[in-house]
């Protein structure tokens, strides 16, 4: 086979190794990660706004608790003392008998704010309980998509390979100075360095090449290298 028609094949290879690369890199499964990934993000901070005011209703709930057992001890030590017969002054036990009275609104009162604390904290436990059951979804979608994508590379990766050790081998019986002409155009000219001349056109630009030009090259020795006047690139007739 002569050099040009190897480099129009190596270029059919390179283009191929192209489109792998760039199908690799647009799998439509990295979008769809990427949005699960982003919901994720978005209930881990759903969750941990809602494990904050869990906390927050939490600590209320235990100081509101451990008032309320502070009220009792003083409710039964007041009590204990105004019916242990060692108090007898009636003024003084009418104030104590106040004093339990007033007690005893204060732990209604703390109890309410109890019950209000505990209340308020069902909304938020339902409120963690979805977000734990969207997460454990949405980490279940995400897994799946992760083994879509690594299915496809090792496919896509599987053809690199093989397109690669194609493409090296075809390469390998091209003149350097060649190969480095088309590796430099296909650099420049967005991935293709070599075209075909068809019917007075060039394959890479698409442009019909001028009468004088085609004549020009239709007399040039087949082993000439010629060039697109438009794009630069390697024409290969
Ligand atoms: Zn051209």
């Amino acid at each position: 086979m002569a050099p040009l028609d190897i480099l129009l094949e190596v270029q059919g290879r390179d283009t191929t190794l192209d489109q792998l690369a760039h199908r690799r890199a647009t799998l439509p499964a990295r979008a769809d990660l990427a949005a699960v990934e982003e919901r994720l993000a978005d209930i881990a901070a759903r969750r941990a706004r809602a494990e904050d005011d869990r906390r927050v209703l939490s600590e209320r709930q235990g100081r509101l608790e451990s008032d309320i057992a502070a009220v009792a001890r003083r409710i039964h030590e007041v009590e204990g003392r105004m019916y242990s017969g060692e108090v007898s002054a009636s003024r003084e036990l009418m104030a104590m008998s106040e004093e339990v009275e007033s007690l005893n609104r204060r732990r209604r009162e703390l109890e309410d704010m109890a019950f209000e604390a505990m209340a308020a904290g069902e909304p938020v436990d339902a409120e963690l309980a979805g977000l734990a059951a969207e997460q454990a979804g949405a980490e279940a979608d995400a897994e799946r998509l992760r083994g879509v994508i690594g299915e496809a590379e090792t496919e896509i990766d599987a053809e690199v390979a093989a397109e690669t050790q194609a493409r090296t081998a075809l390469a390998a019986d091209l003149p350097d100075e060649l190969t480095q002409r088309y590796e430099r155009l296909r650099v420049r000219l967005g991935g293709v360095g070599a075209a075909r001349l068809e019917h007075g056109s060039c394959g890479g630009c698409h442009l019909a090449l001028p009468a004088v030009e085609l004549d020009h090259i239709r007399r040039a020795p087949p082993e000439a290298i010629i060039t697109c006047e438009q794009c630069g690139r390697i024409l290969v007739r």
